[in-house]
């Protein structure tokens, strides 16, 4: 029943699950006035399917399947797949007014790097992942699911491993085996679209040691299994009209703490269990996945954010200053490397033994440090432009007052043949980017978002081999 309708994936989770919202029972997150916009966000995806603007970008014909599928769950096998899945992440996240959507992007990154890592212990342990993980996949391109990537365990002290901690619960373990599956309990914090997806995809958060074997744990289950609760974040919420956000008017993510207490999972959707020497690897294959997709999403709201510089930089009436100038191209220049970037990693793809191919990891992570260090520069520039009016302007209700329209158009022009409301429709849209709580979040995933910025760094260091530059040194230095 590949490709469903928007109108079918809200019905599909209407599931009963266990999800509270400010303290309270959510018993229909489509309905629900604060999480109704997140649904409605990630329905644009399920519209894109059948929009013939978009269909071929956004489906492939599935031979073994007998049908199309979300290119989502298309296993990406050359730099073409990876460029046309990265155009797919932006056009998606444009339709999204700059926020990505989610709901299939990064969670397939997972299954990806699951079935990479799955034949990789089958080889070495004669377990039987691969064709687990590879059911699972048909199964969610069958069914054109919504999915959830849950890594980020609660994780307690962070200089302590799983077994160290207060209690053994802060990251998701293995509790009980029977013969039918197994039993798992602990919690991933910070899960994102849970609150309206059909599965969560769970992989380990960290390397682990011998000691841990209980930890080294990956499954896929229903959100609204037996023993799931989920704790929805409250943050950038309902209520806000589209002139002051005219972001966060319209979209929404969600991420909730993600709490499993005794779920049971059946043989079939368990893709590790104890084998803890590949926890390190399957991390790394899943990050240099997700930071590829990541990286993608960033480019529309990069985009979004030149655009909003050059029209309010033409409004305020600097165009012509020299500091603006440099501003402006700075943010070109910031924007335009990481497409550069992003671009590269996908033609420089690294194809692994069983034929799939993935954005080459150096690149990729620095591509994905190039945004994190840049991003709060960027605000700033914008925010520098735009005046500060951005958080001291009046509210909708100003401009449609008949008492105050006239004054609000009136004193709060730019540039002499530009339109007053039109100025401040701009500034709302800065605001929106970089002050108001939508702003907040952004930056906040700009440092945090696919994994905080050292473990990057770690693994440019690591996906760097020195020694050339090192050859070349030293025949300048004249060392033997
Ligand atoms: C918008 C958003 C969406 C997200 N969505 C998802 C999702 O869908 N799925 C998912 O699994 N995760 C998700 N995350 C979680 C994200 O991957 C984490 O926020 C990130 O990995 C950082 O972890 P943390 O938040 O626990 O911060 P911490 O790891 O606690 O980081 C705080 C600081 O502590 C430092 N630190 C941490 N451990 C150590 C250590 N051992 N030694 C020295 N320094 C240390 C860090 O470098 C950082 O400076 C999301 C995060 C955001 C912001």
């Amino acid at each position: 029943m590949a490709l469903r309708t928007p109108e079918e994936y809200k019905e599909s989770i209407r599931d009963g699950r266990n999800l509270f919202y400010r303290g309270q029972r959510v018993e229909d997150p489509t309905e629900h006035p604060a999480l109704k916009l997140a649904v409605d966000h990630a329905c644009i995806d399920f519209a894109m399917s059948h929009d013939p603007e978009y269909r071929d970008l956004a489906t492939v014909f599935d031979p073994d399947i007998g049908e199309r599928i979300s290119r989502y769950y298309s296993v990406p096998r050359s730099s073409e797949d990876l460029l046309k899945r990265s155009e797919l992440t932006q056009v998606g996240t444009r339709l999204g007014d700059g926020l990505l959507l989610w709901t299939r992007s990064v969670p397939s990154d997972g299954l990806v790097a699951l079935s990479i890592m799955a034949r990789k212990i089958d080889a070495a342990k004669e377990t039987g992942y691969g064709e687990r993980v590879e059911q699972y996949r048909r199964h969610c391109a069958m069914n054109d699911l919504a999915l959830s990537a849950a890594m980020t365990d609660a994780r307690g002290d962070r200089s302590l491993g799983p077994g160290e901690q207060e209690h053994p619960d802060y990251y998701v373990r293995v509790v009980r085996e029977t013969s039918e599956g197994i039993v798992v309990r602990g919690a991933k914090a910070q899960t994102t679209s849970t609150t309206h997806t059909n599965e969560i995809v769970v992989m380990p958060t960290r390397a682990l040691k011998e000691g841990e074997r209980e930890y080294a744990v990956s499954f896929a289950v229903p959100v609204n299994a037996k023993g799931i609760t989920l704790i929805a974040s409250p943050y950038f919420s309902e209520g806000l009209n589209d002139f002051e956000h005219p972001i966060s008017g319209r979209h929404k993510q969600t991420e909730t703490l993600t709490v499993f207490e005794d779920v049971f999972v059946p043989w079939d959707r368990v893709f590790l269990n104890g084998e803890w020497e590949f926890t390190g690897p399957l991390v790394q294959t899943f990050a240099n996945y997700d930071r590829f997709s990541y990286c993608c999403s960033t480019i529309t709201k990069l985009d979004l954010m030149v655009g909003a510089a050059f029209l309010i930089a033409d409004y305020n009436g600097i165009m012509k200053a020299s500091h603006v100038r440099d501003k402006l191209v700075w943010l070109i220049s910031y924007a335009e490397t990481m497409k550069a970037l992003t671009k590269m990693a996908a033609l420089d793809c690294v194809i692994d033994e069983s034929g799939v191919a993935m954005g080459n990891p150096l690149i990729t992570n620095v591509a994905e440090l190039h945004y994190k260090s840049g991003f709060h520069q960027a605000v700033s520039h914008l925010q520098n432009l735009a005046g500060g009016l951005l958080v001291t302007g009046p509210g909708k209700e100003d401009l449609e007052s008949p008492y105050t329209r006239e004054y609000v158009l009136k004193y709060l022009g730019g540039r002499k043949g530009t339109d007053t409301e039109e100025r401040l429709r701009v500034m709302n849209l800065i605001r929106d980017l970089t002050a108001s709580e939508y702003g907040g979040y952004i930056q906040v995933s700009a440092v945090h978002g696919a994994g905080s910025i050292e473990p990057g760094k770690m693994a440019i260091r690591g996906n760097y081999d020195p020694s050339e530059a090192m050859g070349l040194a030293r025949r300048v230095a004249r060392i033997d």
